[in-house]
């Protein structure tokens, strides 16, 4: 069979530990073999970021500004463990994080929903769909430790000389202090974004804040999310049938436990990073998440939720048989070929996509499985298969399918 031929490259980050092993299998058995895969290799294993300077994380973003559409392997965001392991220059800052920064993108979570991998929320009948602010901040924020007493304020210059205070806290005794800050240009961007998924979707859009309690920063989030609904989207939400909804961040937590899904749900950045592992580990496994940041600038950047996997790692490293799970990057991979498919009009690039996420479902719905997955499944009979070979039964699947 000839191999599906691309136009456009795809931009390709690299990462590591766990995810690193799987990403190289999966372009073994799942891509090479189908695909003349163009792509533009960046490496941002945390061993080269080191070398460049952490260089090679903005140049990848370019990369995708340019290119249009990446795929992303989860990476190590160093702490100070990490800085010894690695022996870093320095505590490199998120790299997912430098990327948002870049894109000014929406990161929107789905979970895959397989037959035998049930909810633990019973009432959940359809994919909630969250989306998570990705600029600002804590994410983007300056921290000071008090060590003495001391007054801590928040200074604003303007431009023309003119000063705004305003008094955080008169320190007695030692203490931290955060300062953070958000655009609304982003606010806004975002607000669009989720609208406009929603319209996609077509399913209702909730949006949550602490707007009672922070009343300038989260009450400013409230404000543009209204004033953009009402005079851009109302009308074409009417014609849709489906409704926005706001409600505080505490309320909107008890109504998405209560609910039965189907929704798309934007949080700020903090929130949707919490809320996101929260709903992935409800809706029945972490490793069923799917990740894709979608910027104004017209650009898709495709992941899995979860990170490098760093206790499978270590395992593997000794010797040892592992059983991750690759579901969430292997969509990751037809998510971003899909898309690149469809902005060059290559159908045949985007029906492989398709091909290639029905034979992951099958296989696990025919009772082949990884080990996170063999704990909570309701299918009788199940088989815990390897990391590769679980990837391997994918193939033989997907092979039969083309
Ligand atoms: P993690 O890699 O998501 O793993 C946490 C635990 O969840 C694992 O130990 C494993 O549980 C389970 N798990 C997650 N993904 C799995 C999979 N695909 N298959 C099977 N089990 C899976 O989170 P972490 O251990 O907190 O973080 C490790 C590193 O990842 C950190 O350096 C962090 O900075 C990075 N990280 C990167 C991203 C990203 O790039 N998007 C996101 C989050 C974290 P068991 O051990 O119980 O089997
Ligand atoms: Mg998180």
């Amino acid at each position: 069979m000839a191999k599906i031929a691309m136009k456009t490259p795809l931009v390709e980050m690299d990462g590591d530990e766990m995810t690193r092993v799987i990403w190289q299998i999966i372009k073994d058995e799942l891509i090479h073999p189908f695909i003349e895969l163009k792509s533009e290799y960046y490496d941002l294993g945390l061993k080269y970021r080191n070398e460049t300077d952490d260089k090679v994380t903005a140049e990848s973003a370019k990369a995708t500004l340019k290119y249009g559409v990446a795929v992303k392997c989860a990476t190590i965001t160093p702490n100070a463990a990490r800085v010894k392991e690695y022996n870093l220059k320095e505590m490199w800052k998120s790299p997912n994080g430098t990327i948002r920064a870049m894109l000014d993108g929406t990161v929107f979570r789905t979970p895959i929903l397989v037959k035998g991998i049930e909810p633990y929320v019973r009432t959940w009948k359809s994919p909630i769909t969250i989306a998570r602010h990705a600029y600002g901040d804590v994410y983007k924020n300056a921290e000071i430790k008090v060590n003495c007493p001391g007054k801590a304020e928040l200074v604003f210059t303007a431009e023309d000389g003119s000063v705004t205070k305003e008094l955080i806290h008169e320190f007695k005794s030692p203490g931290v202090i955060q300062g953070m800050h958000n655009l609304n240009s982003s606010i806004e961007s975002f607000a669009r974004a989720c609208f406009e998924y929603a319209l996609e979707l077509k399913v209702d859009l909730w949006f949550s804040t602490k707007d009672t309690i922070s009343k300038k920063y989260d009450h400013t989030f409230k404000d543009i999310f209204a004033e953009i609904y009402e005079k851009d989207y109302k009308v074409k939400f009417k014609n849709k049938g489906i409704t926005y909804f706001y409600t505080l961040i505490d309320d909107a937590v008890a109504r998405v436990i209560r609910s039965d899904g189907g929704f798309l749900w934007a949080c700020k950045n903090y929130d949707g990073d919490v809320m996101s592992d929260m709903l992935a580990t409800a809706f029945g496994s972490l490793s069923m998440m799917t990740s894709v940041l979608v910027s104004p600038k017209g650009v898709w950047e495709y992941e899995a939720a979860h990170g490098t996997v760093q206790r499978h790692y270590y395992k593997y490293l000794e010797g040892e048989p592992t059983s991750t799970n690759s579901i969430a990057t292997i969509f990751a991979w037809s998510g971003a070929l899909r898309k690149r498919g469809e902005l060059d009009g290559l159908s045949d690039l985007a029906a492989f996509a398709g091909k290639l996420e029905k034979a992951v479902i099958d296989t696990v719905e025919s009772g082949i499985m990884t080990k996170d997955l063999t704990e909570i499944t309701t299918l009788k009979e199940v088989k815990t298969a390897g990391t590769e070979d679980f990837i391997k039964a994918v193939r033989e699947r997907l092979e039969k399918s083309l």
